[in-house]
């Protein structure tokens, strides 16, 4: 089948390359023409596994190509995936629309008739009715629907290829034959195929972003209540995730979500909900963002106590900028919130990461990079582990002692093997656990809890 996929960023170029690549013919299109460029030489513009090879394969097989013209594209195939940026709006908590309104009003002259508008945008519930509306005096015949997009970064087309499920929300038998016809192979894989209307199926990816976000919240918050009590918050969420009514995913203690999803999605949600009138229904969102916002500050204070209650002249060791493993993207990381705090706060801060350093750069030139571990760790004073970056957990903490001035070890994550960095000679502390300190084996096996 013949589609365009309009914003090549991080699900638009993922979502062409794998359509291509399942034998369907692809127009990508977006704004950014040095994007476009490198598109076209096969160039994936952001870090994604697998991602290279699959381009590669689809622009030279021919079934992908690019392009800045809508008007080329609306000539070109008849269905328009729409995969443009939903950021939060500069004066509030709603979804900034303004870049799915461009797309919809520059292919509307152009549209012929029975074209399918599909959004895998992330937008406020109604808006697949509100731009139908739009196009019904522009366009007659011109249908809009809604495939919300839930690949996650770091596992993008794993996650597109075989998705855990499909969501459509159509408002015809047509449109619902376009999307089945081209999710054939996944739908013939075993993937669920919700097919819904536009409202619930733009509801579906905000409610599911918002019960995740509301998991990392809750054992923060049982987090800090573990600080408190002097309990052990690892413990307790594998204890508690050992519940199937629970489960263990997403219930790690650490620094919390960000990104360029969850904490614009659950503000843009609880925005939308007000205007329908339902705010109230999800007025926990606003204590579920609070939570997670005040888990990077706990990481700072924690930091400052570690150091005496100053970074004045201190170096800290930051581990990780990409706000995930696996991504190159730092929209809203908590790890480099936290670098940059603890610079303005005084600290001499050296930031690692395996990916995202670029991008980091680009946004905060004003932190020091350093491309080798050893290297950030050099004469560091604390080292803070933000990123759970598998290689990080593969570090070797008996060399690294010796880089460091000060073993001691703030693991924001949770994730790295405190008893053998303790056996090692560090002391190591996390959000939600006792600190451990540099221990024989017998006392470090001791503190590390239930196994
Ligand atoms: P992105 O910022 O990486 O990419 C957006 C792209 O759209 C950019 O390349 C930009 O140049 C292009 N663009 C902007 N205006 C355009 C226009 N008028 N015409 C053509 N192109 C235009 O964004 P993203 O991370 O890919 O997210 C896209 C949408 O998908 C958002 O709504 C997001 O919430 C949602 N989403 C993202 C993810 C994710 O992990 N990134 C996952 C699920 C859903």
């Amino acid at each position: 089948m013949r589609m365009t996929v309009i914003g090549t960023g991080y699900v638009g170029t993922v979502h062409a390359a794998c359509m291509a690549d399942i034998g369907h013919e692809v127009l990508g299109i977006d704004i950014d023409a040095d994007r476009i460029a490198s598109l076209s030489a096969g160039r994936a513009p952001i870090h994604e596994s697998g991602l290279d090879e699959l381009l590669g394969r689809a622009v030279a097989s021919g079934r992908l190509r690019f392009s800045t013209s809508l008007a080329e594209g609306a000539a070109f195939a008849k269905t328009h995936f729409v995969c443009v940026g939903t950021p939060q709006r500069a004066d509030g908590q709603a979804a900034d629309l303004r870049y799915v309104d461009a797309v919809v009003d520059g292919l509307a002259p152009h549209l012929r008739p029975g074209s399918l508008i599909v959004g895998k945008s992330t937008v406020p519930v109604g808006t697949a009715a509100r731009l139908a509306e739009r196009l019904a005096d522009m366009t007659p015949g011109t249908e809009v629907a809604w495939n919300p997009e839930f690949l996650r970064e770091g596992s993008a087309v794993q996650d597109t290829m075989r998705p855990e499920r499909l969501v459509v929300g159509v408002t015809s038998r047509h449109a619902e034959d376009v999307m089945r016809a081209i999710y054939t192979p996944m739908i013939l894989a075993g993937v669920p195929f919700f097919c819904t209307d536009p409202a619930t199926a733009e509801l579906v990816k905000v409610a599911a972003n918002s019960f995740l976000a509301t998991k990392i919240s809750f054992i923060n918050a049982m987090a800090e209540v573990c600080d408190a009590a002097g309990a052990d918050a690892s413990v307790l969420a594998r204890a508690i995730g050992a519940d199937s009514r629970i489960g263990s995913r997403f219930l790690d203690p650490g620094l919390g979500f960000g990104g360029s999803c969850f904490p614009k999605d659950i503000r843009a949600f609880a925005a939308r909900a007000e205007e329908i009138g339902a705010g109230e229904s999800v007025v926990f969102l606003h204590e579920v963002d609070r939570i997670n916002t005040r888990q990077r500050q706990r990481v700072v204070g924690q930091a400052r106590r570690l150091l005496g209650g100053s970074f004045t002249g201190r170096r800290i060791a930051v581990l990780g900028a990409a706000f995930k493993p696996g991504s190159d993207d730092v929209r809203d990381s908590p790890a480099l919130a936290v670098a940059v705090a603890l610079r303005e706060q005084g600290a001499e801060v050296r930031v690692h990461d395996p990916e995202a350093i670029d991008n980091a750069r680009a946004v905060h030139p004003e932190l020091t990079y350093t491309l080798d571990v050893d290297k950030t760790c050099e004469d560091a004073d604390l080292v803070l582990h933000l990123t759970d970056w598998p290689e990080y957990r593969d570090l070797d903490p008996v060399a690294l002692a010796s880089q460091v001035r000060s073993p001691v070890l703030l693991d924001g994550r949770n994730a790295l093997d405190a008893r053998s960095w303790s056996m090692a000679g560090w002391t190591v502390h996390a959000p939600g656990r006792p600190r451990l300190s540099p221990a024989p084996a017998k006392v470090a096996a001791f503190a590390g809890g239930a196994s």
